[in-house]
């Protein structure tokens, strides 16, 4: 047995040899090493003495050296002795630190200690033969790498640590061999492999604490030549199976951290030499290449779970689609989109699953974003295989995994409910402003129609008393223009009804504003006259450019709001408008201005929006400021309000001033003279036959008008061999329409065909759009004037 003086004094250390020495007579050989430098003390400590010297200073230093040795020392079989002088509780801290004794120098009687310790350290019974390390080889090292190297390549888990265990037994001809794993609280051990002689162990679960093993942990490596199992008593399966010689490694995972223990026992006794170490840390490389595998495989099936439940709590659909645009993961609001189980829809493609139109626009915009790894958004129409469609949001973006596989993985949200919703409150916002825009069309539309009507109603008395009309002719006269321009004014509110956004296809001019404010206010007079105070401040301004009758409807329409701002409790005489108009550098300034109700600063904000209105339902439309802005900025000009509630309101209208060409502007309402030409025969087909009769009227003086109400007619009376010179036909028309009557004509009569005209209010037909445009046919716009109509039909007689 070896003894190790540590940090002696010479004089201390040879006095000990010495009596080590005369031990012998006892039957103890002792071999002595002397270290002053903790160096020159091997890694492992062997069985035997440790002999420490205290050369007194701090207590520190010495503890770290003996927890140094306690940790290199043979587990039970190296005793660990501190020479100190020290106090009982230095003595404590020693023992704590891993001294088996601290004893006071110079030493005791050595000799009985030491045969005290080497009856501890004597196995008992008959010492087994020992196999030498040579012998295994020869028997069966060289199969075990063998095996090693190839067969547990391909197999894993149980299967792979049963083939290693029982591998490792024969290979060291053992009487059992475990691979264990410590458990999360690190005191026990979990067998994945019990090998014991000829089969295998069920897997069980034991306590370190006694073990051979707990010292493989601690070492890394740990060998017991013989009688393990004594020196073991606590370790049960030492026992059990009879255990002598023992050899056990660490397994560590990457870390370096002790995860568990491979282990061979051998019934007697096992000698091992370097090759053997070799050959155990193979196989625990084995093993722990396997446990590391394990541990990322179940790490991996932790991301997968933890993916899954992610993916799970996002309610959107997502998916993730590989390089082939296969769908590899996909949650479960996807499948459901999608109409079938996930297991249907995981390795499809779209082409599999969607209709080929949509598949193609899926694959491209995938294709987009793998081509150009930016991401896109789309919204898209996807139905279902059982033929669903749903309206959906698609968010696609690529990413790479370390390999630098692309993936495109995908979010979509499901819109359809939404969108469902959005068209039903567009649809019921539209029914809404319908019903809105036709109590204000009929507002809009009344006033002319009322002064329209009485002045009829007027002219028809005063023709009915023929000796009056001479001093009556004047206000006939008036009566007659304003009942003309009431009518310009509903021909415009139904263009503006077409589209009241765009002020476009009307003829453009210089427009005199005092004439514009003139003709306004005669329209409103009835109303100004019994409601309010009216004061002029016209001063001189050049003329704007734009159209007079929009003008004026601008004015109209200010005048009208004024009035109706006056509270009707309010005397007439209380109620004022003024309208200003002055040049104001390059500009023509137009102020209508009334001391009604005023407005609220949120009602000015809101006054130009279409349909905003405060006015009862069927006297406000909300559309009169909506138009008006509309108008002005089609003139270039601009409109601002100012109003205090309680005071008044005043209109601001800013126009760009024209330069006065210097030529008068041109009378815009006084048609040229009628040249009359040939007198024609012109038949007119409109199943209204009012048109027919106001069309004869208007150029009776011109032409010999025919007219029907039915196309199969005039057909049948050109081919009966009446004559005309030209037709003019409405194009949408009970029983057959204007299109169909043209392609008719064309092959019974085909020059009269070139010499007819369609009219139309302004409502086509697919058929009859695309047949206008087709052949680039001009048509009559109805209502039409005499002059218009007069020079159609020139136009058609050619
Ligand atoms: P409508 O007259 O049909 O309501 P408008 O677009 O002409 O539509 O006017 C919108 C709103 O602006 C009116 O309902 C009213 O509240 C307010 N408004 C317009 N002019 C005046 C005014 N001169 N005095 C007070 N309020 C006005």
């Amino acid at each position: 047995m070896q003894v190790i003086l540590l940090m002696m004094p010479p004089a201390m250390g040879e006095e000990l040899e010495r009596r080590l020495h005369s031990t012998k007579a006892s039957g103890v050989e002792c071999e002595v090493l002397h270290a002053r430098e903790l160096e020159r003390v091997p890694d492992l400590l062997p069985p035997g003495l440790v002999v420490v010297w205290d050369e007194g200073g701090p207590l520190e230093p010495l503890a770290a050296l003996c927890r140094h040795l306690d940790a290199r020392r043979f587990f039970a079989r190296t005793q660990l002795l501190v020479l100190t002088q020290r106090n009982a509780a230095g003595c404590e801290a020693l023992a704590q630190a891993g001294a088996d004794e601290c004893l006071a120098p110079p030493g005791e009687p050595w000799g009985a200690r030491l045969v005290a310790l080497q009856r501890r350290l004597k196995p008992r019974g008959e010492p087994p033969a020992a196999m030498s390390s040579q012998e295994f080889r020869r028997s069966s090292l060289e199969p075990s790498f063998q095996a090693l190297m190839s067969g547990f390549s391909a197999i894993a888990g149980d299967e792979m640590f049963r083939g290693l265990v029982a591998q490792l037994g024969s290979a060291f001809h053992g009487v059992g061999a475990l691979v264990g794993v410590l458990t999360e609280e690190q005191d026990t051990l979990r067998t994945l492999a019990f090998w014991s002689e000829d089969h295998f162990e069920e897997n069980f679960t034991f306590p370190l604490t006694g073990t051979a093993h707990q010292e493989a942990l601690r070492r890394g490596f740990f060998h017991v030549p013989e009688g393990a199992r004594m020196y073991f008593p606590s370790d049960r399966t030492l026992s059990r199976l009879g255990t002598g010689g023992y050899l056990g490694g660490v397994l560590r995972d990457t870390k370096g951290r002790a995860v568990g223990v491979l282990a061979v026992g051998r019934r007697g006794a096992l000698a091992v030499d370097r090759k053997d170490h070799v050959l155990l840390e193979v196989f625990a490389a084995r093993a722990e290449a396997e446990l590391e595998r394990l541990h990322a495989e179940a790490e991996l099936v932790q991301t997968r779970v933890f993916l899954r439940n992610f993916l799970e709590a996002v309610p959107d659909p997502i998916f993730i689609k590989d390089r082939t645009h296969r769908w590899i993961i996909l949650n479960s609001a996807f499948a459901r989109v999608m109409g079938l189980p996930m297991e249907k829809l995981v390795d499809k493609t779209d082409y599999d699953l969607l209709p080929a139109h949509e598949a193609a626009l899926f694959w491209e915009r995938d294709e987009q974003v793998f081509s150009s790894g930016q991401p896109n958004e789309h919204e898209e129409r996807l139905t279902d295989p059982s033929g669903n469609t749903r309206i959906v949001i698609t968010k696609k973006a690529l990413f790479t995994v370390m390999s630098g596989e692309p993936f495109l993985i995908a979010i979509i949200r499901d819109i359809t409910e939404a969108r469902r919703m959005e068209t039903q409150l567009q649809l019921s916002e539209r029914m809404a402003s319908v019903g809105t825009l036709a109590a204000g069309v009929a507002h809009e539309i009344n006033n002319p129609l009322a002064y329209i009507s009485s002045n009829l109603a007027f002219l028809a008395e005063q023709l009915e008393q023929e000796t009056a009309w001479a001093e009556q002719r004047a206000e006939m006269r008036d009566a007659v223009q304003e009942s003309l321009e009431g009518t310009r004014r509903v021909r415009l509110i139904v263009q503006d009804l077409k589209s009241f956004s765009r002020a476009d296809d009307e003829s453009q001019g210089l427009v005199d504003a005092h004439r514009v404010i003139q003709g306004s206010l005669r329209l409103v007079r009835n109303e100004l006259e019994h409601r309010a105070q009216l004061s002029l401040e016209l001063n001189a301004v050049p003329p704007v450019l734009g159209n007079e009758s929009r003008l004026a409807q601008v004015i109209v329409n200010l005048l009208v709001n004024a009035l109706q701002a006056f509270a009707p409790e309010r005397l007439a005489g209380d109620n004022r408008i003024r309208i200003v108009t002055r040049a104001e550098a390059e500009r023509v300034h137009i102020k209508v201005e009334d001391n009604g109700q005023g407005m609220t600063p949120e009602v000015q904000r809101r006054i130009f929006d279409p349909f905003f209105t405060t006015k009862p339902v069927g006297v406000g439309t909300g559309l009169g400021l909506s138009i008006c802005n509309t108008i002005i900025q089609g003139m270039g000009g601009s409109i601002e309000v100012e109003s205090v509630p309680g005071v008044g309101s005043t209109f601001h209208l800013n126009f760009p001033a024209m330069r006065d060409s210097g030529r008068e502007p041109p009378a815009p309402q006084k048609p040229a003279g009628p040249r009359k030409g040939p007198r024609r025969r012109v038949l007119l087909i409109d199943d209204e036959p009012a048109v027919g009769a106001a069309v004869r009227r208007l150029l009776y003086e011109f032409h010999e008008i025919h007219s029907v109400q039915d196309a199969r007619e005039a057909l049948q009376l050109i081919h009966r061999g009446e004559r005309y010179d030209a037709i003019l036909c409405d194009v949408m028309m009970k029983g057959m329409s204007g299109v169909d009557f043209i392609l008719e004509l064309e092959n019974l009569s085909p020059e009269l065909a070139r010499h007819t005209g369609l009219m139309s209010a302004g409502i086509f037909s697919e058929q009859a759009r695309a047949f206008i445009a087709a052949r680039g046919l001009d048509f009559l716009r109805k209502p039409f004037e005499r002059e218009g109509l007069r020079l159609f039909v020139e136009r058609l007689c050619g």
